[in-house]
């Protein structure tokens, strides 16, 4: 235990007893030195927190940009569970003195978030046990190739801190054997192909680097040394699943990468943090799916004619919302003006928030467009990327990817899935007000703790609400192809919850999934196989734009029906802004008061 965190636990114990003093009759001195105290002690907790986090998770640290524990690599062992679980105890009494109701709503979010996430470790290690039949959660390239390619320090001591570092390498990959107990198929694979890929982040480039530093001769042998017994273990890991693999195939025995719906309820709760279950979640994808349908029917009914004259509406709904997509996504971009495009509707979308005013966008560090970096190119595609929380200073991009390396078959179905009305739809989503506005804001209340453990569905679920709000509020002067569009973008994300969901506790096959996905929502077979392989290999993750989503239009509904008349769309959304990347969930309940 190191001092700084000794001392946050004695002064959160005598935090308790003032605690105390608070619901008696105080006068105004006293309440406000308790406040100051509190926030202190709460501040020193939470960044004692956030040291104790970075020992125990070093990989994840060089992810967010804190690079003190790069010289460690914990051994997912049986000891290593314990110590792990031993940090939660000790976390959870770093924090049991303080008292949520006396928390300002900043700190009392940062509260509920750090408690969900020792939580979630807890129930990873005791319940979803994935390190029993997740042989694609051990590979160790993730942090070495953010050491090698870092530029935060030294050459000399990235170096040194990956020669520390390699030396758990086989105790590493001979634990995660030897946990491996009830692999799945899916997740077999994934190791397999993974692990081969981690095997270039110890190969050329890297003997080079060592050559050219200034490390001494000893260290450079050592270094290769322990080069070639990483490279080894990584070696064996592979081998080792590709046996397994053979063995599971042959008989059959695999363990079934569904996880059945008690974990999912449980997964579920600890993730998206909703006030609804999976369960409701899953039902309300279901209502919503037939609404959308509905009104696309509609749509088709009257945009028929004007697209085609010679030939009639096809009876059945489906098909001739069908046609119509293929027909209207012929309006788009040429291939090379594809970024300038985008570049050009940022302002656009500024001026409408304005005029309506929706929400004010503090322009003090404004969004930059640029095309994605080539070391970031994984997939055409276009997002925000933002400064870490140690790198508060630096640009927020819109990344967006050329269609450069796509032949122009590729890139005329590439444009007319972004085509003159989705593109739209996709800036409003990443940019303004969605992914750019929501950061704006989370920046003006700064917390690490949000920086870090921010809760994904609130984030996307930002970023899909603005989309049918901005169309509300009529950009894009309620043309009828932009509702089309928009709906057939929305099904997507209605379709992820639906079918994620049932395949994990409906027992859903392939078949189901892209039937769902081709013949009733109108995605391309390429999505279609993509997204029941992401399926296959992640839980949840994929409900959370839904979940987010819902859960935001409802509480606005709610609000309005409260408020009537003076519902103010503008405050709402600065107020719901206005505590960071907190979930949904805790957010309704603040602004509830
Ligand atoms: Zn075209
Ligand atoms: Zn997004």
């Amino acid at each position: 235990m190191n001092k700084r965190t000794f001392s946050a636990l004695l002064v959160a114990s005598a935090l308790a007893t003032l605690g105390g003093c608070t619901t008696q009759p105080a006068n105004d001195t006293n309440d406000t030195q308790v406040t100051q105290q509190q926030a202190q002690s709460f501040k020193q907790a939470t960044d004692a927190f956030i040291e104790d986090l970075w020992q125990e998770s070093p990989s994840w640290a060089l992810y967010e940009g804190y690079h003190k524990y790069a010289h460690i690599l914990p051994i997912p062992d049986e000891a290593g569970r314990q110590s792990t679980l031993a940090f939660v105890e000790k976390q959870r009494a770093r924090f049991a003195p303080f008292n949520v109701d006396s928390l300002n709503p900043n700190e009392r979010t940062d509260y509920y978030l750090i408690k969900n996430q020792l939580d979630s470790i807890e129930w990873s290690i005791k319940k979803f046990k994935s390190h029993q039949w997740m042989p694609s959660n051990y590979n160790v390239a993730g942090g070495f190739s953010r050491i090698f390619n870092g530029d935060y320090d030294t050459l000399d001591n990235r170096l040194r801190s990956a020669l520390k570092r390699l030396e758990n390498v086989p105790a590493y990959y001979q634990a995660a054997i030897k946990n491996i107990t009830v692999p799945t198929l899916e997740h077999t694979t994934l190791g397999i192909t993974q692990n081969k890929g981690a095997l270039s982040v110890f190969g050329e480039s890297l003997n080079k680097q060592i050559a050219e530093s200034g490390l001494s001769t000893e260290e450079k042998s050592q270094f290769e040394a322990r080069l070639v017994s990483a490279r080894d273990a990584i070696n064996g890991y592979v081998k080792h699943l590709e046996t397994l693999k053979t063995t599971l195939e042959k008989n059959g025995n695999a363990r079934s990468f569904r996880i059945g719906s008690d974990l999912y309820e449980q997964k579920f709760a600890l993730n998206i943090q909703s006030e609804y279950s999976a369960k409701q979640m899953y039902d309300k994808a279901m209502a919503d799916k037939n609404n959308v349908l509905r009104k696309m029917a509609k749509l088709a009914d009257q945009l028929w004619p004007k697209y085609f004259k010679n030939h009639s509406r096809p009876k059945d709904d489906n098909v001739a919302i069908s046609e119509l997509i293929k027909k209207i996504s012929v309006r788009h971009v040429k291939r090379d003006d594809f970024v300038e495009e985008i570049r050009q509707q940022i302002p656009a979308l500024e001026a409408f928030v304005k005029e309506k005013d929706l929400i004010s966008i503090d322009p003090e560090k404004p969004l930059v467009v640029r095309a994605t970096p080539e070391y970031m190119r994984g997939f055409a595609g276009a997002s925000v990327s933002a400064p870490g929380p140690y790198d508060k200073k630096a640009n927020t991009y819109y990344n967006v990817t050329p269609l450069d390396n796509m032949n122009d078959e590729q890139a005329e179905s590439y444009l007319r899935e972004y085509n003159h009305w989705m593109l739209q739809i996709l800036n409003i989503h990443e940019a303004i007000p969605g992914h750019y506005t929501q950061l704006v804001y989370a920046n003006e209340s700064p917390s690490l703790i949000k920086a870090i453990l921010g809760n994904g569905a609130m984030v996307e679920g930002w970023a899909v609400y603005t989309e049918i709000m901005m169309l509300e509020e009529g950009y894009g002067d309620f043309e009828k192809e932009m509702w089309l569009m928009y709906y057939k973008w929305n099904l997507r994300v209605i379709a992820n919850t639906i079918l994620d969901y049932s395949i994990h506790n409906l027992d859903w096959n392939k078949d189901q999934v892209l039937d769902l996905l081709m013949n009733q929502v109108f995605q391309e077979k390429a999505e279609a196989e993509g997204k029941w392989r992401r399926a296959t290999l992640s839980q949840v993750q994929l409900t959370s734009y839904y979940s987010g989503y819902r859960e935001i239009y409802d509480f606005r509904e709610e609000l309005k029906r409260k408020s009537g008349e003076n519902f103010d769309l503008k405050q709402f959304h600065e107020t719901f802004l206005s505590y960071g990347s907190s979930p949904v969930k805790y957010i309704k309940q603040l602004m509830r008061k």
